[in-house]
């Protein structure tokens, strides 16, 4: 292939670093390569392309390799005065075409982003200039005149429109959950009061999602600019009812950016003052700064950084452009192009209205999640109901089912406070269907869930058991002595198919006619209509994080590892953490695996060991082979690397299961739990008794009858018929 005919491209990393960026790089800088492009590294933002020389360099596959868990950015990233110029941007054009790029790929947060726009606008006109003052000659500049960029969202302010989450967002969030989940346990041992500043500029994501998700009490963001007079004395009011309803801790979050109704800037002091002087409080503040900036990638953002990454650099390389400058953005895992213009167009109209303070608009422009987030927030960080729970109540009930998944406690305490506030009262069966046929019940009232939303395990306990005929009678005597009007299930195909048996049997069993809504919640996501199942995303950070740590282990050794990850037929987990990881190869169940392709692989390792490849890391879904399991695979690896290399391998199981849940999934919890309330209450009202199952497409969440369970699922393998994700499979082949 001529690659001199090729365009080619270029990265750039710009503005504000942001977890992440390393792996949309790793991903255009290999994609292209891939493609036969030829790919140029742009060092330092659009200072890079000013300067040119050295700021500008051909990158191969290896300038990318052992990057894609670092934070920051390799190639730098800076804020460029003279690109804000017509003159700096005559220059970076001059450079451009000089080396016949023009294909780029930008990632930085909107600033970085309207210069780009900038520089596409002002094009041709730039390149006219540089023929007419005999810079370059005018056939070499005819050559670059069809200039394409696609920018991608890197900040972790979540500040953009056009995406769900910009890149970097989701790394930041885990900081700031993990830094306000510790502070909250120093806060009830001392009884203290803490104010967490989080950033965020004009956008209050990041602090209404962490006050959303953990022990918060009261949250301050810039969309929402409290009353000046009042908003110290409410404040204190909540917090004050709080303490008296048995809170052993107050927190605060105040996002940056936070004024008042009148215009004044509200900062730790003011927040800090007013605890003190009000309630009397001893407080601490914390200002979490650079933190929130700096680690290692989360699952999330290095998957959707790579999928980006690809995307922009086939779409650049491909015949033609829906739109140009285009931005990628994602719904869920799936990827969206929009118009770069309108989207920072969008953008501004957010950023003016929370410039003039109104409110209204801001919160409306920051869309129905946001919205619904804050009202969620509202209600689950009240002390205490404001509905009165009584005997009198109709009675919802809450169970698990199948293993255990991180974030099913949130689930829990959400479902019970909305609950509670839509004015049921709310009952925990324990252990799962074992707990309901022996009648193993709990009340729920509003403090029996405080300080469990970032609890990892199941506090009301869970088993993989389903009913049997046997336990139906029982069942249904326990539904009558109870009252319960309504059942929900969190948990995995095991409260699925027990729910369905209860809709099969209504015939027979009168009291199973009631609303039954169960809630995806497993760490492998083998649930039919739903992209993803509460607890996979902390699964994905466990064994990427395991992994990181494996990796590490064999600096300057020839070794292949051999991970072992859960799933059992679904090969989810293994291929978003081998996307994640940067694995060489992944095995899964779905994908069959032959003697060949083990062959082929021992061979591509023994070449690549034979050169400068130090490590090698293959993933396999736990039954990805029948007879191929683990132990066979290392033998196998072992005894034909030829003292090439030597094989480990590493069985991660319950690790994965385990610790607090993930901000992400800790949000699919309460959004899950939101509109199953609500759904079951218009049920009820409406004496409606649907059986259905919940899922989330597209970031829109949906009911489906149970009816179709059995339509959906791949009984054998427990798993869906139609696994989305699978489609990823050729961007993992392609990265390595
Ligand atoms: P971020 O991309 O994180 O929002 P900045 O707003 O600082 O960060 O922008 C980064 C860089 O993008 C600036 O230093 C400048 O080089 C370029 N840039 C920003 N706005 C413009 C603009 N209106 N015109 C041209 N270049 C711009």
């Amino acid at each position: 292939m001529n690659r001199e005919k090729l365009p080619g491209i270029g990265v750039l990393t710009s503005g504000g670093d942001a977890p992440g960026m390393n792996a949309v790089v790793r991903a255009v800088v290999r994609t292209a390569i891939f493609q036969g492009a030829r790919v140029f590294a742009i060092k330092n933002g659009y200072q890079g392309l000013v300067n040119g020389g050295n700021d500008i360099v051909p990158a191969d596959g290896r300038f990318v390799t052992g990057i894609i868990h670092d934070g920051g950015t390799i190639l730098g990233s800076a804020r460029c005065k003279e690109f804000m110029e017509r003159s700096g941007r005559l220059e970076a054009a001059a450079k451009l075409v000089a080396l016949g790029i023009h294909r780029l790929a930008i990632i930085g947060g909107d600033g970085s982003l309207t210069g780009a726009m900038v520089l596409h606008r002002e094009w041709q006109e730039l390149l006219d200039e540089l023929v007419k003052t005999g810079r370059i000659p005018e056939e070499r500049v005819n050559q670059n005149r069809d200039l394409r960029i696609t920018g991608l969202v890197g900040s972790i302010d979540n500040d953009m429109c056009g995406t769900d989450l910009t890149i970097g967002a989701d790394t930041a969030l885990h900081r700031i959950v993990e830094a306000i989940d510790a502070i909250y346990d120093t806060a009830v041992s001392h009884h203290r009061a803490f104010v967490v500043k989080v950033m965020g500029r004009r956008c209050g994501y990041l602090a209404l999602m962490s006050g959303l998700i953990t022990g918060a009490d009261w949250v301050l963001i810039p969309e929402k600019r409290p009353e000046a007079r009042s908003w110290k004395q409410e404040m204190c009011r909540i917090l004050k009812q709080g303490l008296d309803a048995g809170r052993r801790a107050s927190i605060v979050v105040l996002s940056e950016g936070v004024k008042d109704s009148e215009g004044h800037d509200i900062d730790l002091p003011d927040v800090r003052d007013a605890l003190r002087s009000i309630l009397g409080l001893e407080v601490r503040v914390t200002e979490l700064g650079h933190v929130q900036r700096g680690g290692h990638p989360s699952a999330f953002d290095r998957i959707q950084a790579t999928l980006l990454g690809n995307a922009a650099a086939r779409v650049l390389l491909s015949g033609k452009m829906k739109y140009n400058p285009a931005l990628l953005g994602m719904e869920g895992f799936h990827i969206i192009t929009s118009s770069l213009d309108k989207c920072l167009q969008k953008n501004r109209e957010v950023a003016d209205a929370v410039d003039v303070g109104d409110s209204r608009r801001a919160m409306e422009k920051r869309g129905r999640f946001f919205a619904g987030a804050f009202k969620a927030k509202t209600i689950l960080k009240r002390p205490l109901p404001s509905a009165r729970v009584s005997g009198e109540n109709p009675v919802l009930a809450l169970m698990h089912a199948g293993a255990p998944a991180p974030g099913m406690n949130t689930a829990v305490r959400a479902l019970t406070r909305l609950g509670i506030e839509a004015g049921y009262k709310m009952l925990g069966i324990q252990h799962g269907f074992e707990g309901l046929v022996a009648g193993d019940v709990r009340d729920l009232d509003w403090m029996s869930v405080n300080g469990t939303s970032g609890m990892g395990g199941a506090f009301l306990g869970t088993k993989r058991e389903i009913p049997g005929e046997e336990d139906f009678a029982p069942i249904e005597r326990q539904l009558h002595q109870h009252n319960i009007k309504g059942l929900i299930i969190i948990g995995g195909l095991a409260g699925y198919t027990g729910a369905n048996l209860f809709r099969l049997n209504r015939h027979g069993f009168q009291r199973f006619s009631i609303p039954i809504v169960c809630i995806p919640a497993t760490i492998s996501n083998n649930l039919p209509n739903t992209d993803l199942c509460i607890g996979s995303d902390t699964a994905l950070n466990n064994i990427i994080e395991a992994v990181d740590k494996i990796k590490q282990s064999a600096v300057a050794l020839k070794r292949c590892f051999l991970v072992e990850v859960a799933g059992r037929y679904c090969g989810y987990l293994a291929l978003m953490s081998g996307i994640a990881t940067g694995a060489e190869r992944v095995y899964l169940h779905e994908k069959s695996v032959t003697l060949q392709d083990l062959s082929r692989d021992i061979q591509f390792l023994k070449n690549s060991f034979k050169g400068d490849r130090h490590l090698a890391l293959l993933l396999r879904c736990e039954r990805s082979h029948n007879y191929y399991d683990t132990e066979f695979m290392r033998t196998l690896f072992e005894a034909e690397s030829g003292n090439d290399f030597s094989v480990r391998h590493a069985l991660l199981g319950h690790l994965q299961l385990g610790g607090s849940p993930a901000p992400l999934d800790r949000i699919l919890a309460i959004r899950f739990a939101d509109n199953c309330v609500r759904f079951v209450d218009n049920a009820l009202k409406n004496r409606q008794a649907p059986a259905v199952f919940m899922g989330i497409k597209r970031g829109k969440i949906r009911f489906f009858d149970l009816a179709i369970l059995e339509k959906l699922m791949d009984i054998d393998y427990s798993r869906p018929q139609n696994q989305w994700w699978l489609k990823f499979w050729p961007v993992a082949r392609t990265l390595v």
